[in-house]
């Protein structure tokens, strides 16, 4: 058994997960908005709730947004909650008294794919989050690969590759101060504007999803182009780390025809006569980010 924490903008999510993935026990809580001390209040006792009557302490693992700065032990890139600059882990621990393991919470989604989930098969997984934002975790043989920054998989912060910023009318300005990333295109808000600048109208992801199915040529056509655009920014991921499956996830990744059109609209842009690289719908929903946070935590480590 093993204790996966999602800490995320609104809400915080705990979980007891079996061996075998299932989870045993659940709870849920609202995000304190104020400071990063009530944060960490909540998560602690949040902890220690789900610690009770279990005798020894279960191995602890948390996903959250943003990512641990090698340099400062702190938190950097973290776009919703006011943990940036905090040194968490070094909090947690303290608090705690024990060692718990934190991570990027798209890493925690690939991670939890790639454990019991649509990745479960494969060695190299990519995890895609297609939401709020535009991010990824790279997974490689159950291990969650970092790299020298700790940004392994932000492919939402590269450009939008030049053979579909042309369908952009002029210049998307990103949260992280840079323009035109890939974020202001594939995540929900890029996805709205997209549809605000073909049709005048502002709607979300759902509702174009849903005018689409209906027929409405300027949802369909709105439709068309994310897939296109996400195929062009997938394809240099693949160029790049050739994961054999590549799992979608967020909010966005419940529009069925990403699972149709993406994979075909890939292939002239991957540098490989023969593609193998499968594009699958996420297993887990929302648990996701609980689950892969407890992976933190491999069975072989938990003896
Ligand atoms: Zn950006």
């Amino acid at each position: 058994m093993r204790i996966g924490i999602d800490l995320g903008g609104t809400k915080i999510e705990g979980i007891i997960l079996s061996p075998d993935g299932i989870i045993e026990k659940k709870i849920r809580i609202d995000t304190p908005s104020d400071t990063y001390k009530e944060i960490l209040v909540a998560v602690c006792e949040l902890i220690r709730t789900l610690q009770k009557g279990q005798g020894k302490p279960l191995k602890v693992g948390i996903g959250m947004p943003g990512a641990i700065s090698k340099f400062s032990n702190t938190i950097k890139n973290c776009n919703a909650i006011p943990l940036n600059g905090q040194p968490m882990h070094t909090d947690l621990e303290v608090q705690l008294g024990y060692p718990v393991r934190l991570e990027n919470d798209a890493n925690c989604f690939a991670m939890s794919e790639a454990t019991f989930g649509a990745g479960k098969t494969h060695n190299c997984v990519f995890g895609v989050i297609l939401g709020t934002g535009t991010g990824g975790g790279f997974v490689v043989k159950r291990t969650v690969i970092r790299g020298a920054n700790g940004i392994t998989g932000e492919w939402g912060h590269n450009s939008i590759p030049a053979s579909v910023r042309k369908f952009i009318k002029g210049t998307r300005i990103c949260y992280c101060g840079r323009t035109n990333c890939i974020e202001t295109i594939l995540s929900g808000r890029g996805i709205r504007q997209t549809y605000l600048e073909i049709s005048g109208e502002d709607i979300d992801a759902k509702e174009i999803a849903a005018r689409a199915t209906e027929g409405e040529s300027f949802a369909k056509k709105c439709l068309d182009l994310y897939c296109t655009q996400l195929a062009h920014c997938l394809a240099s991921v693949v160029n790049v780390l050739d994961p054999d499956v590549i799992v979608l996830g967020g909010g966005l990744s419940n529009i069925q025809q990403l699972y149709e059109k993406v994979l075909p609209e890939m292939h002239p842009h991957i540098f490989s006569d023969t593609i193998k690289t499968l594009i699958s719908p996420p297993s887990f929903g929302d648990a996701s980010g609980a689950i892969g946070a407890a992976c933190l935590w491999p069975e072989e480590t938990l003896s």
